[in-house]
């Protein structure tokens, strides 16, 4: 039938923004229903985040049985059966897409399938193949997400392929193009070079990892290199062609023409929201040229019941980003004064080494004005590095000079993505290079790298000189 349902809040797609925002939404009362046109979970769980740390994890454990002599471990014929690799990766996302659909159901938040499309600043239609229904809202949480960007003459196929197609091979590439250096590109392109393929990266620019600082990047380039991923800088992707069994790409690298064959051409050049098609100009919500949506500091469009969050708004894609975005969204809906504050989001790369980064550079903090000491730790000069032989990379601290605030932190090292976690709540909670210095760190840990950055700040590391 026609009629029309009545909700408070409808959360318009399921990923970390949509779910985490829906929760929250139901927690503090609300009669919530999400609308999911694909997989519960969005890109991250299904496409995204979760299953290419399990393919680089995968990676990661293939290529140490294989290289670890240095320990005195000979491991003869070891093998990847990648349809078991593709198995296990699948078993992943499921448990952690039934987990959020049975954490929705718990929140006694109505899941809705189908494509949502704005019929007024009150309502939506909700299609799927059989049928149209309509729900009325008091307010509304958009959280559509992102598709990758195509480029012009490389539309996708079976052997041109984004992120999605990356993650879901049925075997290992013997070669493969990447283009593009962002951090998508590079986590694949480490993946599947640990795995075996033969990898070439094309980047625009002079450097990968361009959000990074360029001595972190430089790490992560310099392992790729030993792994056998070649790279071109300053190289222009024109054009590709398929060939019986595989792809030919051309690009001008530094002026020059070049072409490279592979069996697989990774196309990772960023991603565009998805606002195109839920009718965002029939209720007037403003989006710049670029289709992101603008909100206010509690998420809300200009259009005063309609919020937006995640990769659809301003600021990096991430999914933790999304959960934050979709907590304070769902809050001010109740008519609390929660607001966004960007000051620590941390920015990950699961390469090998990881990158990790959070507050303020070292250039980033001079050019807004701080006089800032940049203390360096080295991970070659930590006991715990050193005994899991991995002794790449270093931690960076940035600490205000006046008063030893810890405004900003990068690490380039295994483990940084757990190590940024001290890093983010010392920013959040104002504490200083001396606090952290006073906190005793276990040993041997990776985490004492962190104290004796700390402690290089105020002049008086113990184990560099
Ligand atoms: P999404 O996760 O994109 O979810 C949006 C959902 O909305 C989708 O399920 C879609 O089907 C649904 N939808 C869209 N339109 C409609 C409609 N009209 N009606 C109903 N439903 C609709 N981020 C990290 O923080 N860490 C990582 O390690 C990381 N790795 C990544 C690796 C890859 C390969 C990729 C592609 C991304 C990665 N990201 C990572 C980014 C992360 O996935 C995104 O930032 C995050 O998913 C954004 O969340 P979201 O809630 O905004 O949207």
């Amino acid at each position: 039938g026609d009629f029309a349902n009545e909700v408070d809040t409808l959360v318009i797609g399921s990923g970390p923004g949509g779910y985490v925002a829906a929760i929250r939404a139901a927690q503090l009362g609300q009669k919530v229903t999400i609308v999911e046109k694909g997989e519960m979970g969005g890109v991250c769980l299904n496409v995204g985040c979760i299953p290419s740390k399990a393919l680089i994890a995968a990676g990661h454990r293939f290529h140490n049985a294989k290289h670890s002599e240095d320990m005195g471990i000979i491991a003869e014929k070891v093998s990847i059966n990648f349809e078991k690799v593709q198995e296990w990766k699948a078993s992943v996302v499921k448990k952690l897409t039934g987990g959020v659909e049975g954490l929705l159901k718990g929140n006694k938040v109505e899941i809705v399938r189908g494509e949502a499309y704005f019929a007024s600043e009150n309502s939506v239609r909700i299609m799927d193949e059989k049928s149209a229904q309509t729900y009325n809202f008091k307010n509304c949480i958009i959280a559509t997400g992102s598709t990758p960007i195509e480029i012009p003459g490389f539309k996708y196929t079976d052997r041109v392929i984004n992120s999605t197609g990356a993650l879901a091979l049925k075997e290992v590439p013997k070669k493969m193009v990447v283009i593009g250096g962002g951090y998508i590109g590079i986590e694949l392109a480490g993946a599947y070079a640990n795995m075996g393929t033969e990898v070439v990266v094309l980047e625009g620019s002079k450097q990968i990892l361009g959000g990074f600082e360029k001595q972190m990047a430089k790490v992560v380039e310099r392992r790729l290199k030993k792994n056998g991923v070649e790279f071109k800088m300053e190289a222009l992707a024109k054009g590709v062609e398929e060939t019986k069994d595989g792809v030919k790409v051309t690009a001008e690298v530094k002026g020059k023409e070049e072409v490279f064959e592979a069996d697989y051409c990774l196309v990772t050049v960023g991603r565009r929201p998805n606002t195109d098609e839920i009718g965002l100009e029939q209720i007037g919500v403003e989006t710049t040229d670029r289709g992101v949506v603008k909100i206010d500091k509690q998420c809300r469009t200009n259009v005063s019941n309609i919020y937006a969050i995640g990769d659809i708004v301003e600021g990096p894609p991430l999914a933790h980003k999304a959960s934050y975005e979709g907590k304070i969204a769902a809050e001010a809906i109740a008519g609390e004064k929660s607001e966004i504050d960007y000051l620590a989001i941390p920015a990950v790369v699961f390469s090998d080494p990881e990158l990790a980064s959070v507050g303020y550079t070292e250039a980033e903090a001079k050019d807004a004005g701080f006089d800032v000491i940049a203390s360096k730790f080295p991970f070659a000069a930590n006991g715990r590095a050193l005994s899991l032989n991995e002794t790449d990379g270093f931690m960076k601290l940035v600490t205000r000079k006046e008063d030893g605030l810890v405004i900003g932190a990068q690490v380039a090292g295994p483990n940084a993505s757990d190590m940024i976690a001290e890093l983010g709540l010392a920013i959040e909670t104002g504490m200083t290079a001396e606090d952290i210095a006073l906190t005793i760190h276990a040993h041997p840990s990776l985490g004492e790298i962190t104290m004796e950055a700390a402690e290089v700040a105020l002049g008086t590391p113990i184990h560099i000189v």
